[in-house]
């Protein structure tokens, strides 16, 4: 017998194809026409067309919303321990070398980097990854080793405690894969230092997506000037004001601010930033009515809109922030306003900070429209719906009437 006969197979449509040679890699189970052979969660088969023709191989995931993830269209590509480490040390080299992320970066960003369902963060000496792919894995402990051997990590973590894992028949777990079982560290952000607690942390430990547009952030401040960071969390965007000598104001709930305050202190901002603990809605309500303004306000909320059914919803909390920041800023000021909501676009986020400008009795136009960092590679593929960070840096000033 012909070993590739053991093989299982999953058959698709001629239009498929294409997609798939247009840079689709994940299938839904409409695409998949036909099976044969074993195809038990997480087994490597292959997706052939309807003559039987290779098309790609990768691994199945019978009867979830994403059925099979495409990990080579190279029919002599052996999928093995080897290909794991190849692919995940070439995303490394490509984001060292050519990106120039050195410190605390994603590593590794799932079907742009040629695996589905694998995303690595790197935070310093610690290597954060989380697994959505029940045949990726088993490779886990290979990816692990694989990123020992990178200069300068001695410690690999998985943070695969997210709830989607329990409808992939994943275990729900986090903890040390590889190396010493430290789970804090230090990393640089252009200047900044930030403690991160890949363990306890958001994610995989931080918000690495937002990196450059905090950097990019700190050429709005100055000595002198008043800047409002609501949504601080660890301190991010206000730490980069602070850097470029602003007084800062951070707003955020009481567990945040215990680690923003070690990282204000680490850098030996204190003077120049103070604190609100309190809920970001009520509390810029607060601040409207008294006479402080703001010359830079950021706005970073967790996302609104989770779910399609969210949208309306979530369409007015955004309105609602929104609103309450650009009443806050001074003639002239600088908004930073982000979304992470996948589900949100970035022309309905615009219509949305129009509408939330114009009914606070202001007028705003753009400076600069960002996405995550670079090194949040995208798949073409997915068209501008993979770019879900929407960042938009505004001038507002009042209706003249
Ligand atoms: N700007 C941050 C990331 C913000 S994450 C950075 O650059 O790292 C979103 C933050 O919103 C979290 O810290 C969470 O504690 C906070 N948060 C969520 N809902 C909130 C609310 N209603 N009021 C105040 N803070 C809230």
């Amino acid at each position: 017998m012909e070993p590739t006969q053991a093989i299982p197979k999953v058959f698709v449509s001629r239009e498929t194809e294409q997609e798939i040679g247009s840079g689709l890699r994940s299938l839904r189970p409409f695409q998949i026409e036909k099976v044969k052979g074993d195809l038990s969660a997480g087994t490597l088969a292959w997706v052939v067309g309807r003559t039987g023709k290779f098309i790609g191989q990768g691994f199945t995931n019978p009867g979830k919303e994403i059925a099979f993830q495409i990990v080579s269209i190279f029919e002599k590509e052996k999928i093995d321990a080897a290909f794991f480490e190849a692919r995940v040390l070439a995303a490394d080299e490509f984001r060292q070398k050519t990106l120039k992320f050195s410190d605390a970066y994603r590593l590794f960003y799932g079907a742009a980097d040629g695996i589905p369902g694998l995303v690595i963060d790197r935070f310093n000496n610690i290597c954060s990854l989380q697994i959505s792919c029940p045949g990726v894995e088993k490779y886990k402990q290979a990816i692990a080793d694989a990123l020992m051997k990178i200069n300068g990590v001695d410690t690999v973590i998985e943070r695969n405690d997210f709830r989607n894992r329990e409808k992939l028949g994943l275990a729900v777990k986090k903890g040390v894969l590889a190396g010493k079982a430290r789970v804090q560290t230090v990393i640089n952000e252009g200047g900044v230092k930030f403690e991160v607690d890949v363990m306890r942390g958001h994610k995989t430990g931080f918000y690495l997506d937002q990196a450059e547009n905090r950097v990019a952030a700190e050429k709005y401040c100055f000595a002198g000037c008043e800047m409002l960071d609501v949504f601080s969390y660890t301190g991010g965007f206000g730490l980069h004001a602070a850097n470029a000598n602003a007084s800062v104001t951070m707003v955020d709930m009481k567990e945040a601010i215990g680690q923003a305050r070690r990282n204000v202190k680490l850098n030996k901002f204190e003077e120049r930033v103070s604190f609100i603990e309190g809920e970001a809605f009520e509390e810029t309500k607060k601040l409207i009515s008294r006479p402080e303004r703001f010359d830079v306000v950021s706005v970073d909320p967790p996302a609104f809109i989770q779910k399609p059914s969210e949208k309306a919803r979530g369409k007015k909390a955004y309105h609602q922030i929104n609103y309450n920041c650009m009443k806050l800023l001074v003639e002239n000021g600088v908004l930073v306003t982000s979304s992470c909501s996948h589900f949100l676009s970035m022309d309905s986020f615009l219509k949305i900070l129009g509408d939330a400008a114009s009914n606070a009795g202001k007028v705003a136009s753009i400076i600069e429209l960002r996405s995550q960092s670079r090194d949040h590679l995208m798949p073409l593929h997915g068209g501008s719906a993979a770019s879900y960070l929407k960042c938009a840096f505004l001038r507002v000033n009042s209706k003249k009437s």
